[in-house]
Formats: structure tokens, sequence, C-alpha cells
């Protein structure tokens, strides 16, 4: 079971558009893609609310990560509905993400085949800081050189293209 974030609305096609989704959205759907609503009529999702316990849970959950600020009230009541129906979250929302990886639960990414596309690696001194573009970044052992400036070891960051 699945429980559906708003990009999984917006770019999801009709085919696998099956899970459940909390009432906020359609609002905030409607305003972003008022052509996507008939999409979302036919698909086969459950429109829910969670319980004022959830709710209560997932606020504590989003505290405890220093994610609370940032998350809407939407992502707040999806955050709820995974806990509440121990589903699996589709979001790539990294606050939504960093809560589920703080607790227990499942989260999959909207863009599942276009990752490749959507992030992009560099290295970061651990030093001085200085962001090395051409560094390599697909070695697994962690070990990706040391700073040209200043001996320390490169780390690896990822960024988001958009
Ligand atoms: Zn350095």
């Amino acid at each position: 079971m699945r429980v559906l974030d708003t990009a999984a609305l917006l770019h999801w096609p009709l085919t696998k558009l099956n899970g459940k989704v909390v009432l906020g959205q359609r609002d905030e759907l409607i305003r972003i893609a008022p052509d996507r609503e008939i999409i979302l009529d036919a698909a086969e999702l459950d429109w829910m609310t969670p319980s004022p316990e959830n709710i209560q849970q997932a606020t504590k959950l989003a505290k405890s990560t220093g994610d609370l600020a940032g998350l809407s009230n939407t992502d707040l009541e999806l955050l709820a509905l995974t806990i509440q129906l121990d589903a699996i979250l589709v979001t790539d929302d990294y606050r939504l993400q960093n809560c589920c990886a703080a607790s227990s639960l499942v989260y999959e990414t909207v863009m599942t085949t276009g990752i490749s596309e959507k992030w992009s690696w560099y290295l970061v001194c651990t030093g001085c800081g200085e962001i090395n573009q051409n560094g390599d970044v697909s070695s697994k052992q962690n070990n990706h050189g040391t700073c040209a400036n200043c001996g320390s070891k490169y780390k690896m960051r990822k960024i988001q293209n958009e």
C-alpha cells in the first residue's frame, strides 16, 4: 500500500495512480495543474483524512528531526497517513524522506526511473569546503581523493537538478 505525495499525482500516468492520498492535495493539485483533475477522478485513489492521533505522531516525528517548520499541512497529513496505514510513502520531498528514515517508515521516490537525471553528485572538501565538480564520484569505497588546496579528504554530496 502506498501513500502518494502531490509530485506523484502530478507526474505519474493514470495506470500507475493507485494509492492513498489526503484531501488537502486535491485543492493543491487543481491550483497547480487544473487539467489533472479528470485524471485524478479516473484514478484509483482513496482520499483520506488521517486521525488526530496520527497527526500528533507525525508532528512529534517531524519535530524530532527538525523538519517540522519546512513541512506544509498536507505534507504532515501525508506523513500521518503513512504512519496510520503502515504504508510506503512515495515522495521526492527530502524532509519527508528524512522523517521516514528517522523512524521505521519506508519511502520511495516519485521519479524512480529518473534518478540519474534528477540528482548529480559532486565532491566537497571536508577541510576547506572547496567543491570539486570534476572529481571521481564513482568510487564505492568512499575514497574520493584529497583536496589540492589543503590535503583533506573529499566527501560526496548530491544536488537536485531543477
Ligand atoms: Zn580543502
